[in-house]
Formats: structure tokens, sequence, C-alpha cells
């Protein structure tokens, strides 16, 4: 099956962007784009948002199409942790009162339950994307941080999910190891390879009836009376909604809609499979997530490598700091590894909002983005795009999971993105030559 894997990623690929590119099942599709072309729905990106609008409008028999600039997953979608969450990164309360009470709770409760959607799309479509439905942790990095996940717990035990506060014992029983103060582990969750999942929502829009064209940027988006014109590298596309669902990966083809974000980076470690010596390691493969300020994750894949990752970039290469920082933050958390090997550096790009929310702008008539998902965007990747769909479907724009609103933009958002850069870097080094 991996060596089958290899030969279609040989055929379509040039570099794997992540160590879910370089393993996952589900195979790369390469549909190119054949002449002009006129839809009812233009989706520009191939990730999580624009295939969920798109398997979704098909499956409503809505004519549609995906345009994807590099290929699919290329962006946050074939890069990121694989973490299936539930929920927002901000506490529920945090959500109620940024939102008001009902359109607050109305996102906690769509996004609460994303997961077993999630999950539920994967069966429906048979995708091979090495899912696991045992949960996730957040890990307490500190004293401060176990008071925050008690609190967390209290809220989400008071609208009855199922989530659990661990102690110290008991987070070290799962995890494997000493170094947290507690955890709270959401039993709704779970994890994926990522890059199988967008895989797969591809293959399964196409199979509804969706067409796809990879290599394609679109490059200009013009109104001509109740459609939109777009033009792209490879021809011309007409149709009368478009959806961008291109997030962190946004280019210059909306004026402005980059400014609304700012862009920071994660980066991730992936370790040769552990074998035996991993054994007591994530035995019961939840993912794994921190709550310090910079924030540190942890996962197993199905082979049993170890992957961990942080905010910021790969720096030197794959023998550089990202190197001894992922072995030292290793041996930190598990002593027990001696001689780890990596197989994969990567990176990626998140778009950060002030306020931690996404967001659903209306560009103009008949033009909309999700976007802004402060790296938490398979569950609302898959919820908004399904959203999308049912607005052009004839669903009204108050019956989305969040306000639809205009654009607004962030002051600096250049400057931020590169002081950010700067403070991930800094603790990078700390973390890399730290005793
Ligand atoms: C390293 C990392 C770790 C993360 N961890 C998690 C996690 O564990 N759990 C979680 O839920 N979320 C996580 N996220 C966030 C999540 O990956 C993203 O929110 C999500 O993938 C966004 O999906 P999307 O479809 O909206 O955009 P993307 O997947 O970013 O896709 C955008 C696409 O648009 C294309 N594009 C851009 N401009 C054009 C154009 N002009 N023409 C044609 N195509 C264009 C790009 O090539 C790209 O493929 C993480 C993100 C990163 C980077």
């Amino acid at each position: 099956m991996r060596a089958e894997t290899s030969k279609a990623f040989e055929m379509t690929d040039e570099t794997p962007i992540s160590l879910w590119d370089l393993t996952t099942e589900e195979t790369a599709l390469s549909p190119e784009m054949d002449g002009d072309i006129t839809t009812d729905l233009a989706i520009i990106g191939g990730g999580f948002t624009g295939l969920s609008t798109a398997l979704h409008a098909a499956e409503r028999g809505i004519d549609c199409h995906v345009l994807e600039a590099k290929k699919i997953g290329f962006g946050g979608s074939g890069r990121n942790v694989g973490l299936v969450n539930a929920g927002l990164w901000l506490p529920p309360q945090d959500v109620r009162a940024q939102l008001g009470e009902e359109r607050g709770t109305s996102l906690i409760t769509t996004l609460g339950d994303a997961p077993a959607y999630v999950m539920s799309l994967i069966e429906r479509h048979q995708i091979r994307c090495e899912a696991t439905r045992t949960g996730t942790i957040h890990a307490a990095h500190s004293p401060a941080g176990y008071e925050d996940l008690a609190r967390r717990t209290e809220e989400w035990h008071r609208l009855g999910a199922p989530v659990d506060l661990l102690s110290r014992e008991e987070t070290t029983a799962k995890i494997g190891s000493t170094a947290f103060h507690g955890g709270l582990l959401d039993r709704r969750a779970g994890t994926i390879n990522p890059m199988g999942y967008v895989r797969g929502l591809a293959r399964a829009a196409m199979a509804a009836g969706a067409g796809i064209s990879i290599g394609v940027t679109a490059q200009k988006l013009t109104r001509i009376g109740d459609r939109w014109v777009i033009e792209t590298d490879r021809g011309q596309v007409s149709a009368r909604f478009v959806v961008l669902g291109t997030n962190a990966y946004t280019d210059t083809l909306w004026p402005g809609l980059k400014q609304t974000f700012t862009m920071i980076h994660y980066f991730q470690a992936a370790t040769e499979p552990l074998g035996a010596q991993g054994e007591s390691i994530l035995s019961e493969r939840q993912g794994v997530w921190d709550t310090g300020r910079i924030m540190f994750s942890m996962r197993r894949d199905a082979f049993g490598r170890l992957i961990v990752g942080s905010m910021g970039r790969v720096i030197g290469g794959d023998k550089g700091l990202s190197r001894r920082w992922a072995r030292q933050r290793i041996r930190a958390i598990f002593p027990e590894l001696v001689d780890i090997e990596f197989e994969k550096f990567w990176h990626g790009q998140i778009a950060m909002t002030p306020d931690h929310l996404p967001r659903i702008f209306r560009l103009a008539d008949g033009l909309y983005t999700p976007i802004g998902y402060n790296g938490r965007g398979i569950t609302p990747g898959t919820m908004f795009g399904k959203a999308m769909a049912d607005l052009v479907a004839g669903g009204h724009e108050g019956d989305m999971p969040l306000p639809v609103t205009n654009p607004s933009r962030v002051g600096s958002t250049g400057i931020r993105s590169t002081m950010y850069d700067a403070a991930f870097t800094a603790k990078q080094i700390k973390d890399a030559y730290r005793r």
C-alpha cells in the first residue's frame, strides 16, 4: 500500500510538504484545468474549507468547481498536527461573551459536535486517514495552566460535554511522562492524518460530481452582471457564487483580505517509528497540546512515530536548530528515549485573528470567505464549508454558524508577523540549548 502511495506521489508532486504527505494512503488526485469553465459555484483553495464546500454543494446537486494553485492540501490542511478538536481555542464562556449568548452557544454546539461529524464523513467516504477517536489532552505546562484547565472543565461540564480533568498522575499514565501538571481529556476529539483527510474529501467531492483543477492560480475576480469572472493562469472561470478557502495562504487576489489576520508559523518534527522503546508513550494515541503561551504539541502516528511541534518555523533545515530543539524537548519529556532520529521537519502558516475567533466575511455579492481559524481548522473548515454549501443552496446568512460580516482589517499585520516570528525563534533557541 505504501509503495503504491509513493508511486502516485512521484507522479504528481515534487517535494513532500509534510510527514502526512509522505505517508498517507490516500492517493494524490491531479486533475488539470481543461479550457474555460462555467459553473454555479467556484471555490478557490483546495483545503478543508474549499473541499468541504465542494463535497456538500455537489451532494446538494450544485454544479461547482475547485481551483487550487498548487496541490490538494498544500496549505494548512496538509501540514497540521491532525488534532480533530471540539470547540475553539477560546473557552466556551469567552466565545459567548464575544458573540452573545445565542450565537456563541450555537457556535460552541456546532463545533463541539464537529469531531463526530468529521468522523462520520471519514466513515461514509471510507477516507484512509488513520483516524483515532480516543480524545485529545490539553496538558498543563504549569500549576497556573492546570487552574485554567479546571475552569474550562467546569464550563464544559455545565454544557454536558464529555471531558475529564485529569490529575497529574492520570496525565502521567496517559502521556507516559511526568512533565505535565495535569490535563483536560476531551473524549469528543481525535486525531487524523490530515493530508489523508483532505485528499479523501477531494475524492469524495469528485465522486459526488464536483470539478477540481489543481495547479491553477486565481489571479483576478471581476463582477460582470450577476456573475463572477475569475481569471486564472490556465483560462477563465465564470460562476454565480465564489467561495474563497485560502485562509492563511491568502494572496493578493482580493485586495485587503491578507490584512484581516496576522500570519504566524507552526513547525513540526517527526521521529522514525519508535518501536518497543515508545510503548508507554501516548499508548492510547491521544493527541496533546499544552497550555504554554507558545504552544507545544505532540502525538503519535499510525506507524509509531512521535511528532512534536511548536510555534515558529523550521530553522536550519534538517540538521539545524529545529533538530536540536526537537531532541531537547523529547529528552526533557521522555528521558528514556535515546538516539532519536528524525524523518521529516516541516512548517505551515496559521491565520490569527485579534480575538481568536474565526470569521465568515461577505466580500461582495455572492462572494464569501470563511477565514482566520487560529490554528484550529479541521472541524471549522469542515463545518463552515458545509454551511457555505447551505448558503449557496438558498440558505440565509443569518443561519451561518458565525455572523456573516464585512471584512475588517487588522493594523500592521506584517509587523506583528515579524514580531511573533522573532519571539518564536528566541523560544526555539532557548529550548534547544536548555540544560
Ligand atoms: C502546522 C500547523 C498545525 C496545525 N494544527 C492543527 C490541528 O492540529 N488541528 C486543527 O484543527 N487545525 C490545525 N491547524 C490549522 C488548520 O490546518 C487550518 O486552519 C486549515 O487547514 C485551514 O484550511 P483551509 O482549507 O481553510 O485553508 P488551507 O488548507 O490553508 O488551504 C488554502 C489553499 O488555498 C490555495 N490558494 C491560495 N491562494 C490561491 C489562489 N489565488 N488560487 C488558487 N488557490 C489558492 C493554497 O494553495 C492552499 O492550498 C494547523 C495549521 C498549521 C499550519
